[in-house]
């Protein structure tokens, strides 16, 4: 069998789950479930947070996989619903569609199905993405109170900058300045607004990124904040090539070697998910030695220097991310975030659950 497996450590998600609970423990938390889990398995993550006051996903396809697994917890569509036809599915699944646009309301109030609905409303503070704007929502409550099956409301925001203390207040003092406020409940947090400001945390926070144990800051540490990575991406090296100084490896001849080296050949690329942009000098854990990357990622393989790693065989355990190499590290090799790793695992990966 190919030797590159997702771990995914299921006890280190609740524990993380823990420590939100205990940061936030009037809030209700919502699980932020989108993009398989952020990588993790939406199904057996959604499965062990049976404490978790609801989940949050993007497509009805998600959500109705996890009513399928008897999940009976509220299910909020964080886009809402595209079209009319997903509705009636909404209403026969109680799921919870985020409402952000004039045309979601119309597509409600001509839709002829009976049920009964709760919605979140989002109001768009300042990142300009989805939302109504602050001056418009008496508007639309006024509009939503006239759909015959919406039963609750709850308003909620999401930050553009929640990593930096400015980014918060500002859109914070938006959020409040809306006069409805009062009489809903509401929702700011997502993981970097949870862990830096007490005052997001409000009816129900939205925890992704933490859950999973990888840092929403760019210059924090998931053990600062008492986290514990989830998935360790793991595989072996499958053949050495002993080279001398001068020679080059892999696709564009991108490394030459100064010295003679030992570059070991390592079954992980980038249709696996491992990134095609992280350079030459990206740190991977080679039987529990550092090392590093060296050369261009192909697209199911990729090669590591084994020249100071003592015994270097086939076979040998190669860790791309995880336990103890923070995703988060890999990805500033690669100009990118944390998130977009976890995210971008593909289906050729298999994940093995444990619990530790
Ligand atoms: C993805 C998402 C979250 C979770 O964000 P993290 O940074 O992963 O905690 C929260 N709210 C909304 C609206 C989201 O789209």
């Amino acid at each position: 069998m190919r030797p590159l497996v997702a771990k995914i450590n299921l006890s280190a998600i609740k524990d993380n789950f823990k420590i939100i609970r205990n940061l936030a423990p009037k809030s209700k938390i919502m699980a932020v479930l989108k993009a398989n889990a952020y990588g993790h398995g939406l199904v057996q993550v959604a499965k062990i947070l049976c404490d978790a006051d609801g989940f949050a996903v993007i497509t009805i396809d998600e959500a109705l996989a996890l009513r399928s697994e008897g999940i009976k917890a509220p299910i909020i569509l964080l886009q809402g619903f595209f079209s009319p036809d997903e509705i009636p599915f909404i209403l026969e699944h109680h799921l919870v569609p985020v409402v952000h646009c004039f045309e979601q309301i119309e597509m409600l109030t001509k839709c002829e199905v009976a049920g009964v609905m709760a919605v979140f409303v989002k109001i768009n503070t300042g990142m300009n993405r989805l939302g109504f704007r602050p001056s418009q929502i008496a508007k639309t409550i006024h509009l939503l109170r006239g759909c015959k099956f919406i039963d609750q409301i709850t308003l909620m925001t999401h930050f553009a900058c929640a990593d930096e203390a400015d980014g918060i207040s500002k859109q914070i003092s938006n959020f409040k300045d809306c006069a409805e406020l009062s009489s809903y409940s509401s929702s700011v947090a997502n993981s970097a607004a949870l862990f830096s400001s007490n005052e997001t945390h409000l009816d129900w926070v939205r925890p992704g990124i933490a859950l999973y144990g990888a840092s929403p800051f760019e210059h924090k540490e998931p053990k600062a904040l008492g986290l514990r990575p989830a998935m360790t991406l793991l595989s072996r090296v499958i053949a050495i090539q002993q080279i001398y100084a001068g020679e080059s490896v892999g696709y564009g001849l991108s490394f030459t070697a100064e010295n003679n080296m030992t570059i070991g050949i390592v079954a992980c690329g980038y249709a696996d998910g491992y990134p095609r942009s992280a350079n030459s000098n990206t740190p991977v854990i080679v039987n529990g030695v550092r090392s590093k990357i060296v050369g261009r990622v192909s697209m199911d393989m990729l090669c590591v220097d084994l020249t100071y790693i003592p015994n270097p065989h086939t076979g040998i355990q190669v860790e791309l991310w995880g336990e103890n190499l923070g995703v988060d590290e890999v990805a500033r090799s690669a100009g990118t975030i944390g998130y977009e790793l976890l995210s971008s695992l593909t289906k050729r990966v298999p994940h093995a659950y444990d619990s530790r």
